[in-house]
């Protein structure tokens, strides 16, 4: 037993046994997820071990009806943005590994800008911060001045509003310097729960320390990051493994601090320059994937699910229904990528793009598929995150303020980035949407910023 709250033999018996349950025990599990009772591990190993179509296809129905639900057809939007690829660290699966020879960089304060500036021109308002692990070359209080040159740029349509950091597990200490220059979201993914793997996947590096990572989210709790997003990279081992790892730790955090997982980030393995995808044999196929993504839905409903431009349009379109409510578009997964791709230079990425779609067709494509795309920071900005987030979400009001959040910046989407066809496309969902207020103060307070908005008296309107 690594920590008390990943038992490997625990896992392992789980999913074991789950290989022995009835159809009755199965449809048990099923009938509580479709009251909205909370599962047991039992209930939850079982439906990862089902492959009976029949239950495959109740598990999509309540996870889409989890998502509709909770979610409506809103969409948040966010972009990454790589700062640095120099790293110390050996991960098998990624192109910055630091035996891959290449030439690396980070960026200065005035290619940052650059950056955000190409960022914002695609409508951004959050960003995800995402550098390798190297004390010299990229010590915490560079990712600090990056984070502090974002929030100060001002653009006329706005300025990012939430920046988000995905960078390796550190120190109380460092955590407490992110918190202070206003980190968002800390996200940080395990790769794997399965601490054997783990270890394989990790063989030099300070990564290498499986108990060191996995309680990276204590330090930063302790440190006062109470926004913290979780993930696996499907691939590496059992991927039903993984998911009862996920579920464990986020129970974890809710034990000890009353907020587990603000996000669940769900990236599945895929090739990258500098490894070979033939050495992973647990490599994930679509089906599972969906079935793995709905069943994370229906075990934690009110935590965020991330999807990256790994996956291609269709399985994206599937994810949506499933469970899926935080997406990029027009991401670039290189250090400077951004201008580079504006200039028509060659990237050297962390991992291949699926998706290389701009961000206004992803955003276009979605208002066809009768999704909202939001651009919504309000909770960040607002002080609502930790466990006053999830005391709203759990309430199941947070509906009220997400979709008049999703309607106005969407609207000062359309405004600053949309060509008249998209107005009058956007116009029709804002006012068809508007009607699904529940709160006529909200609803009427919305309809008088709308309107505000497209006259250009005002903007930034959230609540
Ligand atoms: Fe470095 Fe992160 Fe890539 Fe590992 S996954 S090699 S820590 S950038
Ligand atoms: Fe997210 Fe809060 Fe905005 Fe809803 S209101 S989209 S939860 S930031």
């Amino acid at each position: 037993m690594t920590d008390n709250f990943i038992n490997i033999k625990y896992i392992e018996d789980l999913l074991k046994n789950a290989e022995h349950a009835k159809t009755s025990e199965i449809e048990i599990a099923l009938s509580k997820a479709e009251r909205n009772e909370t599962l047991t591990h039992s209930d939850i190993a079982s439906l990862l071990k089902t492959d009976k179509q029949e239950h495959i296809n109740r598990i999509y129905k309540i996870a889409g009806n989890i998502k509709k639900r909770i979610y409506g057809n809103r969409i948040v939007m966010f972009a990454p943005l790589y700062v640095s690829d120099y790293c110390v660290n050996r991960c098998a699966y990624c192109s910055f590994n630091a035996g891959h020879d290449y030439k690396r960089r980070k960026l200065t304060m005035d290619e940052v800008r650059k950056e955000v500036k190409i960022l914002e021109m695609m409508g951004h308002k959050r960003l995800a911060v995402e550098a390798g692990e190297n004390e010299n070359e990229c010590p915490i209080d560079y990712i600090t001045e990056c984070i502090k040159t974002i929030y100060d740029m001002k653009f006329e349509n706005g300025e990012i509003r939430r920046v988000n950091v995905n960078i390796a597990a550190t120190t109380t200490e460092n955590y407490r310097k992110l918190k202070a220059a206003g980190i968002g979201t800390y996200i940080l993914f395990q790769e794997t729960y399965h601490e054997p793997t783990y270890n394989r996947v990790h063989p030099a590096g300070p990564k290498n320390d499986f108990t060191y990572h996995l309680t990276a989210f204590d330090r930063a709790q302790e440190a006062g990051i109470d926004d913290v997003g979780g993930g696996v990279l499907f691939g590496l081992s059992d991927p039903f493994f993984d998911v009862m790892g996920l579920l464990l730790h986020n129970e974890h955090l809710e034990k000890k601090f009353n907020v587990g997982f603000h996000t669940i980030s769900v990236p599945r393995l895929c090739p990258a320059s500098g490894m070979n995808i033939n050495d992973f044999p647990n490599l994930v196929d679509d089906d599972t994937f969906a079935k793995i993504v709905a069943i994370i839905r229906i075990a934690v409903p009110f935590t965020g699910m991330i999807l990256s431009t790994r996956e291609n349009r269709e399985m994206r379109k599937k994810l949506l229904r499933l469970g899926i409510s935080q997406i990029s578009a027009g991401s670039s997964t290189s250090v400077g990528g951004y201008s580079l791709r504006e200039n028509n230079t060659g990237e050297s990425s962390q991992f291949l793009v699926n998706d290389e779609r701009s961000a206004t067709s992803i955003i276009s494509e979605l208002i066809d598929d009768g999704y909202i795309p939001s651009f919504c920071t309000a909770c960040y900005r607002g002080g609502r995150t930790g466990d006053r987030f999830m005391s709203l979400a759990k309430s199941g009001q947070i509906g009220n303020v997400c979709l008049p959040n999703a309607l106005m910046t969407l609207c000062e989407y359309s405004m600053d980035y949309g060509d008249n066809a998209f107005k009058e496309k956007t116009n029709a969902v804002i006012t068809k949407e508007t009607e699904n207020i529940n709160n006529e103060k909200v609803k009427a307070k919305t309809i008088e910023n709308i309107k505000k908005i497209q006259n250009g008296e005002g903007r930034d309107f959230y609540v």
